[in-house]
């Protein structure tokens, strides 16, 4: 008998993105069946418009057919067909999972998908004429950032669980990409540029989060880690979606929330980025996290002199917790700080 499958790709996947080991044996089966063929049909899509003969055995018990798979654009469920018990399925939400092998370079339906974008932007974007759309490339070199633009990304940085609130407000180029915005980040904030870091986005198309940073080889997945050097900023951060998140240094886990306040014409005297506003220092590297250091500046202000002492001591003799001046802050050169970082890990 003929059955009709429907199904979404993300329901058989965990949050990583893998078919969880515990699932049951029949769900398993049928999990294995659609990335198979999500895998088979994205690796050739030209080939795949007409349908192709996937090789998969039919998920129908006991039917044993042959099934073939058709690619119907980036934006539409993948099809497959069963010519002999005459099942057929579609495949929704395959697109940026693990078996997803479209090259989107290579997609003449990056028009299309570019289409589907354009619906999470605010039309005022749209009408700014920002590059709205730069699909993250699996491999590729770096980019260098367009030097020209019109519109800068007012943005508010702000260090999660700090009280009172440490945050910056920082103009960027409409055209930086997540590595201009970490090397801004940096400079703005106070870093030194020396642990991990890794932005966090959710995905346009299906809510689900990306990491966008730095691939290293000694990640468990370093595929996950989109680089960041190749994506730009106003891809994901808009009017629509107006946060992300930006960890640095995953030992003592520094959140640094970021949101998109405005839009801005670019002034022909000014500098960018630059930083227009701010409250407090920024904590020393390697204070501990924002629950140790939280308890560190509660010690330097109402602790015994002992305690005050030993707090100060910790955190540096010149630190100053509610010191920050905007007019202070010196930015570097992206491209510049690309060529010297990956010496240093
Ligand atoms: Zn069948």
């Amino acid at each position: 008998m003929a059955h009709n499958f429907t199904t979404n790709l993300r329901h058989y996947l965990d949050e990583t993105g893998q078919i969880p080991i515990n699932m049951l044996p029949e769900a398993r089966k049928m999990a294995s069946f659609l990335t198979a063929l999500v895998e088979s049909v994205t690796s050739h899509p030209e080939e795949a418009k007409n349908g192709i003969n996937t090789g998969l055995t039919c998920p129908v018990d006991r039917c044993g057919g042959l099934v073939s798979g058709q690619y119907h654009g980036y934006i539409s469920p993948i099809t497959w067909k069963c010519p002999k018990c005459g099942s057929e399925g579609d495949i929704s939400n395959w697109q940026h999972s693990n078996w997803d092998f479209t090259d989107p370079d290579e997609t003449e339906d990056l028009n299309l998908l570019k289409e589907a974008f354009n619906h999470f932007f605010d039309p005022s974007v749209l009408e700014s004429g920002l590059p709205l759309f730069d699909f993250p490339k699996k491999q590729g070199r770096k980019k260098a950032p367009s030097k020209k633009f019109d519109h800068y990304l007012q943005l508010k940085i702000s260090l999660e669980n700090t009280k009172p609130s440490i945050w910056r407000r920082i103009e960027i180029p409409c055209t930086s990409t997540f590595w201009d915005l970490h090397v801004a980040i940096q400079d703005a904030m106070g870093w030194t540029d020396s642990h991990l870091h890794q932005f966090e986005v959710a995905d346009p198309l299906t809510g689900y989060p990306l990491f966008l940073g730095v691939p290293h080889e000694e990640d468990i997945e370093p595929e996950r880690t989109i680089p960041e050097w190749e994506v730009r900023v106003a891809s994901y951060l808009t009017l629509a979606h107006r946060t992300l998140t930006y960890e640095y240094d995953f030992g003592d886990g520094w959140v640094h929330k970021i949101t998109l306040e405005s839009i801005g014409k670019r002034e022909k005297e000014v500098t960018y980025p630059r930083c227009t506003g701010g409250r407090r220092a920024c904590p020393p590297e390697d204070s501990g996290g924002p629950h140790v250091f939280g308890e560190m500046l509660d010690l330097l202000e109402n602790g015994k002199p002992a305690e005050k002492k030993a707090a100060k001591e910790e955190l540096g003799p010149y630190f100053e917790p509610d010191q920050f001046d905007p007019s202070e802050v010196k930015f570097q050169d992206p491209e510049k700080r690309f060529e010297t970082y990956f010496d240093e890990f």
